[in-house]
């Protein structure tokens, strides 16, 4: 049914099933759930609503993979030609897939065409790839014993993804856990249901054996999500989303002691010194504000202008975000989409009043942008700032996760380096300056897990991926993830 109707994503509504044991099926219970274009509030998708018989059901599957199945038995080799099938796979449905992240998102087609599904393909390369090079260690006590270590894969690996970067993230899960050896049983965001569900087809045609990966769609709470988290069989826990619902999931964790990595949400501030380039610092925080339309855990909605600079940085960067360029999603031109869904533009839009109810400064935006049908009905929302701001407000403090940011002025580098920590959150940061020692100093200071100087989302796979205090527990990134997805094992030889 899927493959029917995926060649006319414009019109047809598509059937999303599940994913299970190497096939397409339905919910047990039968009950499915509707999946929305946020552009236009047309319906796209039907979508199989798996609940915790749906879960147990593809967690008995990955674990008989696993136990039986000869995944984990691989050699890295075999295991890494499959997954450079599933990349080529993707990259072979580039443009469907990227036209079914955007009607599912919102996103401009050019976001997702030249990030989120060229990414997607790449996340298996790279691991399918950096898995052959992976030794351990070898300890030769003496002459009497010989210690050395294996990695081998956790088990089965609960993968929970959210919305804003759908198959991309989903993905950046999947193939470290793959190529360690585990089975894998994952939940793709409510909202944005429709492009993991072709990892299915994809992973079947790569050769990947049944069993080894299962798609269960469906919520959150009390549903597929915490039958994953809760399961006894499912060995670890990675998780992207909502601090909120990382300390839900921990409290679900704990009572299997399974080990979790979280990547949560973000607050980050871009710290801007007087001594920047201007220019660069605009086009760096148009993109660092308002790409994804903001939906982005690494977005810096928190601007610190040091004060000589504020009102010059003010009028550019204004100018610049009353550029961007709305429209169908779909058109190469859009610069700026729909928000996620509607329930997402109230929440965003609910703290544009709450922001004004504190007395912040609507600078620009603040409303819808007027677009012809049928967009009309879309959850578009124009670049918003606010300034006049304090830290204690909580336009400052609370993730919004949209295009709504917040401009302050700092006089001394204490003063902008005490605001950008100023947070619960310790995900990503920014700074601009010319002055390479302050560069340095200050990222330093800064309580954040990514600090990018001059530059934003610069992603080299290899590098360290997560925050620090409420954004998260644990790394991932090269080594890193296929550390967290595998197991270390001393083995001592008595010689
Ligand atoms: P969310 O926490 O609402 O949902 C994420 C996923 O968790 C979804 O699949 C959802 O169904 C599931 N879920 C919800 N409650 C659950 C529960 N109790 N048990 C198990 N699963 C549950 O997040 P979202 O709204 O989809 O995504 C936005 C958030 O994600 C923002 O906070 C953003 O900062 C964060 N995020 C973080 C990163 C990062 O790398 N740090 C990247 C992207 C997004």
């Amino acid at each position: 049914m899927l493959q029917e109707v995926r060649t006319r994503p414009r019109t047809g509504i598509l059937d999303v099933k599940l994913f299970i044991d190497g096939r397409y099926v339905d919910a047990k219970s039968g009950k499915t759930f509707s999946d929305t274009n946020p552009a236009t509030g047309e319906l796209i998708a039907r979508v199989a609503e798996a609940d915790y018989a749906d879960v147990d059901l593809a967690v008995k599957a990955a674990r008989r993979a696993f136990d039986e199945g000869p995944w984990p038995k691989m050699t890295v080799a075999e295991r890494s030609a499959i997954l450079m099938k599933v990349a080529a796979g993707i990259k072979a449905r580039m443009a469907e897939l990227s036209e079914l992240e955007s009607l599912d998102t919102g996103k401009p087609i050019r976001e997702s065409s030249h990030l989120d599904i060229p990414r997607s393909a790449y996340n298996f390369e790279f691991f399918a790839e950096l898995i052959k090079y992976v030794g351990t260690d070898c300890n030769p006590v003496d002459d009497k014993f010989l210690n050395y270590s294996l990695r081998e894969p956790v088990g089965v690996a609960g993968c929970i993804s959210p919305w804003n970067l759908p198959l991309l993230l989903l993905t950046w899960k999947l193939a470290p856990a793959l190529a360690c050896g585990n089975t894998v049983v994952c939940k793709p965001a409510e909202f944005t249901p429709i492009t993991a569900s072709f990892l299915g087809e994809i992973a079947n045609e790569a050769g990947l054996p049944p069993g080894v990966l299962n798609i269960v769609q469906g919520f959150g709470p009390n549903a597929a999500g915490s039958a994953i988290t809760e399961h006894p069989d499912v060995d670890c826990i990675s998780f992207t989303g909502e601090t909120t619902t990382g300390k839900a999931i921990m409290k679900a964790a704990a009572e299997g002691l399974k080990e979790v990595s979280f990547e949560l949400g973000g607050k980050a501030a871009a710290v801007i010194f007087a001594d920047a380039d201007l220019d660069l610092v605009v086009s760096q925080t148009i993109r660092s504000t308002f790409l994804n339309q903001g939906e982005v855990c690494l977005a810096s909605p928190r601007l610190l202008v040091q004060r000589p600079i504020f009102d010059e940085f003010c009028k550019r960067y204004q100018a610049a975000a009353e550029a961007l360029v709305f429209g169908d999603p779909l058109d190469e031109a859009t610069s700026i989409g729909s928000l996620v869904d509607k329930e997402h533009y109230d929440r965003v839009t609910g703290y544009i009043e709450i922001a004004k109810k504190e007395g912040a400064r609507l600078l620009f935006g603040g409303e819808r942008p007027n677009l012809p049908a049928p967009f009309d009905k879309g959850a578009f929302l124009k670049p918003t700032a606010f300034v006049d701001v304090n830290n204690q407000m909580r336009i400052c403090q609370e993730e919004v996760f949209g295009p709504v940011v917040t401009i302050a002025p700092f006089d001394t580098e204490d003063e902008g380096v005490a605001l950008a920590n100023d947070v619960k959150y310790g995900l990503a940061a920014t700074i601009f300056t010319r002055d390479l020692q302050r560069a340095h100093r200050v990222a330093r200071r800064i309580r954040a897990g990514i600090v990018w100087v001059n530059c934003w989302f610069v992603r080299d796979l290899r590098t360290p991926f997560g925050g620090m205090r409420e954004s998260g527990i644990g790394r991932e990134g090269g080594r890193l993830s296929l550390e967290f997805y595998s197991e270390l094992k001393n083995i001592c030889i008595a010689l």
